[in-house]
């Protein structure tokens, strides 16, 4: 199928005829939009990439803030980003972008773009099932990570926060507590716990600690957050007793790190249980922050577009199955982007 929009095989996003998101911008377009933080979306070389071609950049403060705990250039002073707040639309040529909260991590948004005559282009970036604030577009993209899952969970995700708090308060009675989440997911569970009164410090990586500290910037209950890498001599005070350590990635606790590892992950449909042990220290606990099944079609119905094409870069298992299940439950076309050549 040819369409004017979609997403290329490197992952880059396409909303009409000048604007990409979420990769690599080329020649012929005009201004490249990032929906957030997350590696899969936002690298520092796809920024340089439109900085050498002369093109605009546009994202949240959020976003740029958590952007530059990663990456080798300085996102402050480098690139000319534009960096803009939900709701404000920039106004180009012949087209406007308008960022809206997506629910998903500290900073991210949907992206449209809205032409004089092409129409308007809606890009749902990975987005949560509390997501608010849905335009409606002509076209839309849409994240697939999470959709093949229709059923509802058994719990909620309240529920699943107070059963961590419990699990946590009485493992670190016994010995230390590894807490393992990815970016924004893990900032949302520490929130969540809000015990940071009575364990007012944790040990993790300097890219944690500032994750940690832009999220306090913004009012989430985070506790202090020391640094391996940064902060060694406090670090090895705080471990002569039972301590928390976090991590957005498992490999940076080690294999054998010597106390309870409870890990986040984007799961719990099928499970009838939020905490699951694996074995003796190992726990698995269901949180989520990708919209699935039903509040995936509550979204597409606010929308109410006319063709849609689903994110096989970011979803290989279920940008077909979904694809084909929106068309079926839903009337609206809509392909896979493997099937869309975009023109
Ligand atoms: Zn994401």
């Amino acid at each position: 199928m040819k369409l004017n929009f979609g997403v290329k095989e490197n992952g880059t996003v396409i909303l009409g005829s000048k604007v990409a998101c979420d990769g690599m911008i080329d020649e012929k377009m005009e201004t490249l939009v990032f929906s957030h933080a997350h590696r899969d979306h936002l690298e520092h070389n796809y920024i340089a990439n439109a900085y050498t071609l002369d093109k605009s950049v546009v994202m949240t403060e959020e976003t740029r803030l958590l952007a530059a705990t990663y990456g080798n250039t300085n996102l402050e002073t480098n690139f000319h980003l534009q960096t803009v707040n939900p709701q404000e639309a920039l106004n180009f040529n012949d087209y406007s972008v308008e960022l809206f909260e997506a629910k998903h991590i500290l900073g991210s948004v949907q992206i449209l773009v809205d032409y004089k005559k092409e129409g308007k282009f809606l890009y749902s970036g990975d987005f949560g099932a509390e997501v608010i604030n849905i335009p409606e577009s002509d076209f839309l993209v849409i994240d697939s990570t999470y959709s093949e899952m229709f059923n509802k969970n058994s719990w909620s995700q309240e529920s699943a926060f107070n059963e961590l708090r419990q699990e946590i308060n009485s493992a670190i009675q016994e010995s230390p507590v590894f807490i393992v989440g990815d970016p924004g997911v893990l900032e949302i569970a520490l929130h969540e716990l809000a015990f940071w009164d009575k364990i007012p410090k944790i040990i993790s990586r300097d890219k944690e600690k500032k994750w940690a500290n832009i999220y306090k910037s913004k009012n989430f209950d985070l506790p202090v957050v020391l640094s391996e890498e940064s902060d060694e001599e406090e670090v090895r005070s705080l471990k002569f007793e039972n301590y928390i350590q976090t991590a957005h990635n498992r490999k940076n606790i080690g294999d054998n790190p010597g106390g309870k590892v409870f890990v986040l992950k984007n799961f719990g449909i099928d499970r009838h249980e939020p905490i699951n042990k694996i074995n003796t220290n190992q726990y698995l606990v269901g949180l989520s922050s990708h919209a699935y099944g039903e509040s995936l079609f509550k979204y597409i119905e606010k929308v109410n577009p006319s063709v849609i094409v689903t994110d096989y870069f970011r979803g290989k298992n279920n940008a077909k199955t979904l694809a084909t299940s929106i068309e079926k439950e839903m009337g609206i076309k809509t392909y896979s982007s493997t099937e869309v050549e975009i023109t």
